[in-house]
């Protein structure tokens, strides 16, 4: 455990809020909330309602999701039971509206008799809450055997009671074991008890008072079991706040904590003057003077400001945040190249094999003879570059790891195998971090325990970040920006094709073929690796990301294994060279066919979104992504971001089944209107939810922001952060807030690192 880990606090003795639920309901009550990962009496209580529906009023059903489980107010239109001339059996239809919009329910049973009880009770008229998963039949939305109430016939139920008692209804992420009024009953029973005592509340009382907040019971009352909206309203605007408040004082430790670290100064060796002997020459200097281009203004300005922070005895927490392709790369070599001349040790991670493959390449060939340092003919100030994968051979990976203990490679690259227990180093002065979004806290801190005292610290990424999802995900770094792209560079143009237009795809495969025949390369991007495989999350977290937007593909997502074939049969690609490249073929492979990509042995790359993240090909002037609604915004600028990076203008044609006006057809859309990767990145946080920013959705895992929308919620962030800033000042170790103590050490701890690793 180094010191910038947050203490190991004692753990608050059990109460209350921690019983379990079993223990509090009973097992037959707690057995389908602990399947929705509801453990305790906390687990429950911070098991927030979803929305709430409107006493006499009906919910509105336009936006009803194939495939989502709903729960809606609704009134009875029909009920018919019928039997079924072809399959036997009997079924039940009933029609529910909320006045405008209707919604099918459909029942099936062996005999019609079995389904009277429910013509019975779904009488045209009655009002009810009606839960399922919503599908879609003959182009109507129904619920099949949904689970439901009617106002005034199950009367005796509480829920239904409160349908009629005019106060807002409150509506949970259920499931069909735990429908919401089950789970609005069992919060009833958890919470009836509770006094405020029982509630530790993790808000300071300057905090609340400061900004007019209740008390955590209180607001626990306020939103499980409102009188009216202004009620619950209030509860979730202090909940939201806390979620926000905890984060920030997180994060406010950390930055404390890192401040008051010793890191080792690694100033910049002056160059030696033409003809001046003596002193050692700097490999910097010489980098500089063997590079190929000028740097830009930004890299020039971003350099000046990391190398005077490396000057310091005080570690760097720097990001450096770029647009694809705005040349980060060569900024951090600079610094490696300082910390190297210094005498220390760099170290580059990268989020796969293919970009710490390229990496290590393009540093030994702007390094030229610099590289070979300790070797017969190399400068005598030059470094070795070793490089670590997960999937070297052992004796490669038994001289790189010599290399970097004994430290001969001033200049370590890796991927997540450079965080292993066995890797060490002889003097770490800098770690790089490349492609943020793939690493988390947890990670970065095992790379800094490898050093005696804190190395400086750069993370780099090309997802332009707004400022608070910055503060809230990046919350303990400075962050610098390159906003310019470096001259010369040639523009891409995007455009949608209709996989279905036969004369558009022709016309692709033949764009493609024109770039080929010019002696550029093209690549064509898959979501899958075949009909079986996706990407693993090992090689890269580079996975395509399913976006569902409620349309289940009509036919499998096309893979790297079968386009291949295909694309090698065409007639109109007879004679391109093609090659395939993704996260499991061995790192052998995909090292050659990387070189033979980037050589112009092969022409045509199908490849998986291992492409995604760095790859800088600059012959690679054309990609073609099919499926291209798989992918989010993001994801596809990133992948776009591979060509267009020489001096020829670059083509991305997105191929999609998705119809114009769908959820992915926008998307699609926005991501042909610009290139502008802020734009996007405002774009994509707008139309992902939540849940896919943080990360916490596709997890299921519980996430410590419910309520919290880092976007929308700005200014509650930027107030967190200012109560957090003043509360970590007043005392770091937080010594008289116990609650808020326990808060941070429960509720962070788990699912921080996931959280912050997505964003
Ligand atoms: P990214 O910021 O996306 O990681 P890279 O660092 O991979 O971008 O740089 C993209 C390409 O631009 C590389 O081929 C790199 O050599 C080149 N490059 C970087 N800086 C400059 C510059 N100042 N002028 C011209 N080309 C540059
Ligand atoms: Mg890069």
């Amino acid at each position: 455990m180094t010191e910038t880990t947050d203490a190991p606090w004692d753990a608050a003795p059990v109460a209350r809020m921690h019983e379990p639920l079993a223990a509090v309901l009973g097992a037959r009550s707690a057995g389908p909330l602990t399947k929705m990962g509801l453990r305790t009496v906390e687990d429950l209580l911070r098991h927030y309602p979803r929305r709430y529906g409107e006493p006499g009023r009906m919910t509105d059903m336009t936006g009803l999701v194939v495939g989502e489980h709903v729960t809606v107010v609704a009134q009875v239109v029909t009920a018919t039971v019928r039997h079924m001339r072809s399959r036997g059996g009997a079924m039940l239809q009933a029609v529910v509206t909320d006045g405008t919009q209707r919604l099918g329910l459909t029942f099936f049973a062996k005999r019609p008799g079995s389904l009277r009880v429910h013509e019975d009770r779904l009488r045209p008229g009655r009002t009810g809450l009606f839960t399922g998963v919503v599908s879609e039949y003959r182009g109507e939305r129904q619920l099949t055997h949904p689970d439901y109430l009617v106002v005034g016939v199950d009367a005796d139920d509480e829920a239904a009671a409160l349908v009629e008692a005019g106060r807002p209804i409150a509506i949970y992420p259920s499931s069909a074991a735990a429908p919401t009024w089950r789970i609005e009953r069992c919060v009833r029973t958890v919470l009836g008890p509770l006094s405020p005592d029982d509630v530790p509340d993790p808000l300071p009382l300057q905090v609340r008072e400061h900004r007019a907040l209740v008390g955590l019971h209180q607001a626990l009352v306020d939103v499980h079991e409102p009188h009216d909206d202004a009620q619950w309203q209030r509860g979730r605007d202090r909940l939201r706040y806390e979620e926000a408040f905890v984060l920030q004082v997180a994060l406010a430790r950390r930055r404390s904590q890192v401040a008051h670290l010793e890191a080792v100064a690694r100033p910049l060796r002056p160059a030696l003057g033409a003809g001046s002997g003596g002193g050692r020459a700097s490999l910097l200097a010489d980098f500089d003077v063997l590079l190929p281009f000028e740097l830009t203004e930004g890299q020039r300005v971003v350099g000046e400001e990391i190398a005077d922070e490396l000057a310091r005895d005080r570690p760097m927490q720097r990001l450096l945040q770029g647009e694809v392709g705005s040349g980060k790369t060569v900024v951090a070599l600079r610094a490696m190249l300082q910390v190297v001349d210094a005498g220390g040790q760099a170290a580059l991670l990268a989020p796969t094999e293919v970009l710490a493959g390229q990496h290590a390449r393009t540093v030994r060939a702007l390094l030229a003879d610099l590289a070979d340092g300790g070797f017969l003919g190399g400068a005598e100030h030059g470094t070795r570059v070793a490089l670590l994968t997960g999937s070297q051979s052992a004796a490669d990976r038994k001289r790189n790891l010599l290399d970097a203990a004994s430290g001969a490679a001033g200049i370590v690259v890796g991927t997540h195998a450079l965080l292993g227990e066995n890797v060490q180093f002889a003097d770490l002065g800098l770690v790089v971090v490349d492609e943020q979004h793939r690493f988390g806290v947890e990670q970065r801190d095992a790379l800094r325990t490898k050093a005696d005292r804190v190395p400086h610290l750069l993370v780099m990424t090309a997802t332009p970040i707004p400022r608070t999802v910055a503060m809230t995900v990046f919350g303990d770094l400075e962050v610098s920006t390159l906003r310019e792209i470096p001259a010369g560079r040639s523009p891409i143009t995007t455009h949608v094709v209709p996989a279905s237009n036969a004369a558009w795809t022709a016309r692709t495969w033949a764009r493609v073929r024109e770039e080929v025949a010019a002696g550029r390369g093209a690549y064509v991007v898959c979501p899958r690796i075949s009909a079986t495989e996706t990407e693993s999350d090992s090689d890269a977290s580079t996975a395509a990301a399913p976006i569902l937007d409620g349309e289940p593909p009509r036919r499998p997502l096309r893979a790297v294994l079968e386009v291949v074939d295909e694309l090698r049969a065409l007639p109109a690609l007879a004679g391109v060279r093609i090659g395939i490249l993704h996260g499991q073929m061995a790192a052998a492979e995909k090292e050659s066919a990387m070189a033979a990509f980037t050589a112009g042995d092969i022409d045509l790359l199908v490849s998986t979104t291992v492409i995604e993240v760095g790859v800088d090909v600059p012959r690679a002037t054309a990609m073609v992504v099919l499926d291209a609604d798989r992918f989010g915004i993001s994801q596809l600028h990133q992948l776009r971001g591979r060509v267009g990076r020489g001096t020829e203008p670059g083509i991305c044609l997105l191929v999609t089944d998705a119809s114009p006006d769908s959820p992915a057809g926008a998307r699609l859309a926005t991501v042909a209107s610009t290139t502008d990767g802020f734009e996007l990145a405002a774009a994509d946080l707008e139309m992902r939810s939540e849940g896919d920013v943080l990360g916490a959705a596709q997890s299921g895992r519980a996430s410590s922001l419910r309520l919290l929308r880092v976007v929308r919620d700005a200014d509650v962030i930027a107030d967190a952060r200012a109560d957090a800033e003043a509360i970590v000042a007043e005392d770091p170790e937080l010594g008289p807030w116990p609650a808020l103590r326990a808060e941070i050490a429960e509720r962070l701890a788990g699912d921080r690192e996931e959280f912050l690793d997505r964003a």
